[in-house]
């Protein structure tokens, strides 16, 4: 019942970037908490056209007043575009919008990354408002800063850092997300405990079937603690000189298998989840961790219903080729997080082709 969903708050410390991050039920008509965020008289709001007939209007009825008006993408990783960008820009000039205008993305991670670059490019960086509406978007995309778009010749290659200026992650926006990408989005959050906080993981093994089920008491606390735990890496390492980089946890396999799938097999959060348990595996043949630290890892991608396997007919030496693109590898090797165990994640360089190879076939 809403009236009992929890609320929380935090902060992301990161000097005059410093933001905050509200969790919780119906805060999109909260219209007085967001709405002072914005400096100035001019909004943008960016979404897609999924989200906008579902919400658009309930945010919009808090700019009244202002002179702001509405971006629509087609739905769809394909339309994370510069072409985008560019008519995002025009939208703004339409506008008129000055130095103190606010971008606000209402959507997923897709409309949260454009807008953001979005709004690092306008006169050289205007505030912008993340209103995440996927689960992968309010536990990951939202937070951090990382702003950017695709190119025709890759994912993510053009971006910006631009922090935001408030994140309003309203939980309710999640009772029209598709079951599919609520357990992709749990994927996030199960990599956050696996990289650095064993405690929490804990805490995920006795929730899973309350978080399978969409209990708002524990998914607030899920979302919240990944959230905590991601501002933490970020006001440390903010453009990822070193710590950040463990993040990417289960990526380089989970790339590559998203890219071996032509990105229609597999979800994000789905290939991620397959990639942990093969850097769990991996970590386990090099010494470094322990079975029972693998086996605890898949049988809780298994609670949520997460994909443990590697689809079948995918071809061992084309993941490797795959992985040896990954942005993170030095020429010649490959670099690689994996774990000590639970809680413990590290960034391994220099790891052996053959091992990587002899993990993946074992997986087919
Ligand atoms: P997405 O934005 O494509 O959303 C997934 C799908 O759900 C879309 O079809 C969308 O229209 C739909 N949708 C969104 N909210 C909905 C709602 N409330 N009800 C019904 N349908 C809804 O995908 P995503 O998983 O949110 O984000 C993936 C993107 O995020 C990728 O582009 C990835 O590169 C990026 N990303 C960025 C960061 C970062 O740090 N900036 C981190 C992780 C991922
Ligand atoms: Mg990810």
């Amino acid at each position: 019942m809403s009236t009992t969903t929890p609320q929380e708050t935090i902060h992301v410390t990161l000097g005059e970037r410093s933001y905050t991050v509200w969790i919780g039920r119906d805060l999109l008509d909260d219209h007085a908490r967001w709405r002072a965020m914005l400096r100035g008289r001019h909004a943008l709001v960016i979404s897609n056209r999924t989200i906008a007939p579902l919400y658009l209007e309930r945010l919009t009825r808090g700019l009244d007043g202002l002179h702001w008006s509405s971006f629509l993408l087609e739905d769809g990783e394909a339309h994370k575009s510069f072409a985008n960008v560019g008519l995002a820009l025009e939208a703004l000039a339409t506008l008129g919008a000055t130095r103190d205008a606010c971008i606000i993305a209402l959507g997923g991670g897709v409309v949260g990354d454009l807008a953001g670059f979005t709004a690092a490019c306008w006169m050289r960086g205007i505030d912008f408002i993340q209103m995440p509406t996927t689960l992968l978007s309010m536990v990951d995309s939202s937070v951090g800063g990382k702003t950017g778009v695709n190119l025709p010749a890759g994912k993510n290659l053009v971006g910006a850092f631009h922090q935001p200026r408030a994140v309003v992650a309203d939980i309710g926006t999640l009772d029209s997300l598709p079951a599919r990408e609520y357990r992709a989005g749990m994927a996030e959050v199960i990599k956050g405990a696996a990289i650095g906080d064993a405690i929490f993981f804990n805490w995920l093994e006795q929730h899973a079937q309350a978080l399978a089920a969409r209990d708002e008491t524990a998914l607030v606390q899920a979302i919240a603690t990944k959230v905590r735990y991601k501002a933490g890496v970020v006001a440390r390492d903010e453009t990822e000189q070193g710590e950040r980089a463990l993040l990417n946890l289960g990526h380089t396999f989970g790339h590559a298998l998203e890219t071996a799938g032509h990105y229609t097999t597999l979800l994000h959060g789905e290939g991620v989840a397959v990639g942990m348990l093969l850097a769990a595996r991996l970590s386990e043949r090099l010494g470094m961790s322990h079975s029972t630290d693998t086996l605890r890892l898949e049988q809780l991608l298994k609670a949520i219903g997460l994909p443990t396997d590697v689809p079948t007919g995918y071809d061992p030496e084309q993941l490797l080729a795959l992985m040896r693109l990954d942005k993170k590898n030095t020429a010649g090797t490959l670099r690689l997080i994996l774990w000590h165990g639970i809680g413990l994640a590290e960034i391994i360089s220099g790891v052996d082709e053959a091992d990587v190879l002899a993990v993946l076939r074992e997986a087919m």
